[in-house]
């Protein structure tokens, strides 16, 4: 096993690294066939994980919730993430850790009876916008999909549910915009393909509490906004206050806080980032060099697994 070959990732699928680009499910695995699995998704900066411990206690809940068994306890997952991270040598890292149902005995349809599947990987790190629609903002449309509702699929454990997510972005891409947020069934926006919604609205950052993923980098804008001051109000938040928001930005791993500048038809701001958006930009990065927030990695000795 090269240096090279594991420079473009590394998986960790049962009980074994291998390269990115050989790390497979078999077919007949529920996760599959059935998008019964759930995941989540922890960032790289610098060699140090941000804020690993929140997004262990979020898949360990998502787990619970979908009645899948990773089979290892948080100590054991940091492991494996770190050695994914380790092996690829990557510094700026995508880092995913899932589990997947498995599949019954032959013959069964009985879910209790699957062996579920504990799955990782570190890839190089995936931005949610590229570098000009982070610096001028993005077009987002509001979809007429309707999010999935969570009677239906319990929105805040991490799944693969994502049709819906995947049919509002297909349209709001042939649409001519960036990405897409999705409504409730009240005509609010809820949230995008992997990502929750901001806006600056009457003094406050208004941001939807129902219906969505609690992201961790949502939960992150909460406390900055709280640390730096700023007024937040979790509710629901109709299309119409978000198309004439002072200012609206999105919040993922995929590159923290990201600012909007176009809703549908209408400029946000002026039509670029505004002082608020950029100023939890800036503080999200810096919390970075925070060691409450920032767990490094060691990559000193590692072994070439072909050796
Ligand atoms: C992962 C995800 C988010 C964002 O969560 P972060 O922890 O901030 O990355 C938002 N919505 C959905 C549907 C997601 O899957």
């Amino acid at each position: 096993m090269s240096d090279s070959q594991f420079a473009a990732g590394v998986a960790y699928m049962r009980g074994q690294y291998q390269p990115i680009a050989e790390a497979s499910i078999p077919l007949t695995d529920w996760g599959f066939l059935r998008s019964d699995a759930t995941y989540d998704v922890v960032t790289v900066w610098s060699g140090s994980f941000f804020r690993l411990d929140a997004h262990l206690e979020r898949f360990m809940r998502s787990c619970a919730r979908w009645r899948l068994d990773p089979g290892l306890n948080p100590e054991q997952i940091t492991e494996v993430l770190s050695q994914c991270v380790r092996l690829s040598g990557l510094r700026a890292s995508y880092v995913e850790m899932g589990c997947t149902r498995g599949q019954p005995p032959w013959g069964s349809r009985d879910p209790r009876l699957a062996v579920n599947q504990f799955f990782a990987f570190a890839v190089p790190f995936v931005w949610l916008a590229t570098e000009r629609q982070r610096e001028e903002g993005l077009h987002v449309m509001v979809s007429s999909v309707q999010r999935i509702p969570p009677s239906s699929v319990d929105p805040t454990a991490k799944n693969y549910h994502w049709n819906d997510l995947t049919m509002g972005l297909l349209g709001a891409l042939d649409a001519g915009a960036d990405s897409v947020l999705l409504v409730d069934r009240h005509g609010n926006v809820v949230e995008g393909p992997g990502f929750n919604v901001f806006c600056v609205s009457g003094g406050a950052i208004v941001t939807p509490d129902q219906g969505m993923l609690e992201g961790i980098s949502r939960r992150t804008v909460i406390e900055m906004a709280r640390s730096l001051g700023l007024a937040v109000q979790l509710r629901a938040l109709p299309a119409d206050e978000l198309r004439c928001a002072q200012e609206v930005f999105l919040s993922s791993s995929g590159g923290g806080v990201l600012p909007v500048t176009r809703v549908d038809q209408s400029a946000i701001g002026g039509g670029s980032p505004g002082p608020v958006t950029r100023q939890l930009v800036q503080t999200y990065w810096e919390w970075h060099g925070d060691p409450a927030y920032s767990r490094p990695i060691n990559y000193a000795g590692v072994a070439d697994p072909a050796a």
